[in-house]
């Protein structure tokens, strides 16, 4: 008998909208929930991937450091150095999104599939972007692993090249 196994997706949390919560009106302060609290909304995942979660930041990202990349590089590199997934998704807030992107691409090993994602709404707010980005990032990094490598940005139904992907208002 052969042995059939999912894909081991692992999240990193950063921060941004996508883990934020609204307040009273329409403020709300990004990077307040955790990576399992991002998880734990989604539907079940079990027939799709082998997951499991890490929170590295939670920031907004306007408020992404130098420091908080390098971690990210260290713990993909980690990641591959000890086999502990397949491929990786990153949350992340939007404003600085494809910055983070596009050196991720130029810093980490190009061998296995990074998944950006973030959202436009905070997590509790009408209509939240954030579980359906998520579950595609997931999807698309479980799906990606024995076809391409590399940084790309998965948001509203898209998939973008992290070397050429612009948020633009
Ligand atoms: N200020 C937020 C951030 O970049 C915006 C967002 O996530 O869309 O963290």
């Amino acid at each position: 008998m052969t042995g059939f196994s999912l894909p081991r997706v692992m999240v990193l949390a950063t921060g941004g909208t996508i883990a934020g919560v609204q307040h009273q009106g329409s403020s709300y302060s990004a990077g307040q929930l955790t990576a399992e609290a991002l998880l734990s909304v989604l539907p079940d995942m079990s027939g799709v991937a082998d997951l499991s979660a890490e929170q590295l930041a939670n920031v907004g990202s306007q408020s992404m450091t130098y420091a908080i990349w390098c971690d990210i590089v260290h713990r993909v590199a980690e990641i591959v150095r000890n086999d502990q997934a397949d491929a990786v998704v990153i949350t992340h807030g939007t404003d600085t999104m494809e910055e983070t992107a596009y050196f991720l691409q130029l810093a980490l090993p190009a061998n296995l599939p990074v998944i950006l994602t973030g959202a436009m709404r905070p997590a509790n707010a009408w209509g939240a972007d954030g579980p359906r980005n998520l579950f595609d990032a997931i999807r698309v990094a479980a799906a990606s692993v024995s076809v391409r490598n590399g940084v790309s940005i998965v948001m509203n139904g898209h998939i973008h090249d992290a070397r050429y992907v612009q948020k633009i208002m």
